[in-house]
């Protein structure tokens, strides 16, 4: 049977684009702005294997998502998504959707080094790796389960040889990792990988966020400008959520993802499943639409299809906007770990 594929705008007229599938609310790491140590301690009620979305139920929200809303992009996030056993035949299952252009994947790095060739010949065209510094000691400390930095760069080594995309993330912390800016910024520049500074967020509840210990994207540029001069370039595609800029000696390119100083709700184009199966139209949601159940109850492609159709014909958010407009909506939002960032 062939199916139309129709474009879905919100409220707000932002169509659904990518899909990111948080494949496991585990992680390796204790990232203290993400998972905090104290608070994801050994007793931590993480998801039972069952409670999450089979690979076989992930394939078929997958196929809806792209065939009929159009999606090209799918991202893999967790938790660590290299925590999940048999990543390589998800991906398998996702490659093989006709319309899928892109499949990426956001990874702490540490697990690449065994599954980064199992994962390219599995069909994962890139990935975006985690990372907060190059100086041991303070990696160990953010990562909070002392792990060494020459274990993520062993990851980005092995993603290289495999021929996988690669970039890299890195969260800007006032106090805790600004020092760590230049020299991330002089090395992945020399390794020719583009490396994105994030704005630390208010992601979650557990993360004692405060503004104050933001580093802006006006800060952060200044900060490079100085040392090793940019200038802004324009975005590959709409809803592109960094912002570019690129070195002026040729040298290849840098971005900034914004959230905090400036919002980009405006196009922001993203749904997100959790790993227990529900649908997020924000990273600052405080729930998500529970498509889990509506999969476990025997609903036909069409009914889900209604379902995710009508979830995004409803949606409103602009959490980042309301939050520059000093108005967020107070309640509990969704851990970061969770739904994947
Ligand atoms: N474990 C994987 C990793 O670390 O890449 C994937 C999941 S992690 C939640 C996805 C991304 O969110 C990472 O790049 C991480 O640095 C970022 N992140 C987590 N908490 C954040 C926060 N409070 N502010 C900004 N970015 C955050
Ligand atoms: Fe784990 Fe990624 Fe969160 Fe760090 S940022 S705790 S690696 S999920
Ligand atoms: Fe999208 Fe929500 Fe982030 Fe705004 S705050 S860009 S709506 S995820």
């Amino acid at each position: 049977m062939i199916t139309e594929t129709r474009q879905v705008l919100d409220k707000r007229d932002r169509p659904l684009r990518d899909l990111r599938i948080s494949v496991t609310d585990r992680c390796n790491f204790r990232c203290t702005y993400c998972m905090p140590a104290e608070l994801f301690g050994p007793d931590y009620p993480f998801l039972k294997k069952e409670e999450l979305l089979s690979f076989e139920e992930l394939e078929r929200l997958a196929k809806l998502f792209v065939s009929r809303f159009g999606v090209e992009k799918i991202r893999l996030t967790g938790g660590e998504p290299l925590m999940r056993k048999d990543m390589p035949e998800l991906i398998k299952k996702l490659a093989r959707i006709p319309g899928v252009r892109d499949i990426a994947m956001t990874t702490n790095g540490s697990l690449l080094p065994v599954y980064a060739e199992k994962l390219k010949n599995a069909g994962l065209h890139r990935v975006t790796v985690s990372l907060d510094s190059l100086e041991d000691e303070r990696f160990k400390a953010i990562n909070g389960r002392g792990v060494s930095v020459s274990k993520v760069l062993e990851g980005i080594e092995a993603a290289k040889q495999a021929g996988l995309g690669i970039k890299v993330n890195m969260v800007v912390q006032k106090g805790v990792n600004e020092k760590d800016i230049l020299p991330m910024a002089r090395y992945f520049k020399e390794k020719g990988h583009i490396l994105r500074f994030i704005e630390f967020m208010d992601v979650g509840n557990t993360n004692q966020w405060n503004k104050k210990d933001v580093i802006t994207k006006a800060e952060l540029i200044d900060i490079i400008q100085q040392n090793m001069p940019v200038e802004p370039i324009e975005a590959n595609y709409t809803g592109e959520v960094a912002s570019r800029f690129r070195y002026l000696d040729g040298s290849g390119e840098i971005g900034v993802i914004s959230s905090v100083s400036d919002a980009f709700c405006a196009s922001c184009n993203r749904a997100r499943l959790s790993a227990r199966g529900e649908l997020f139209t924000c990273l600052f949601a405080a729930s998500g639409y529970d498509i889990r159940e509506l999969v476990r109850n025997g609903l036909s492609d069409q009914e889900l299809t209604d379902a995710i159709g009508s979830v995004w014909r409803n949606r409103t958010d602009q959490y980042s906007i309301d939050r520059t407009l000093s108005k967020p909506n107070g309640k509990r939002k969704v851990e970061m770990s969770y739904i994947g960032g």
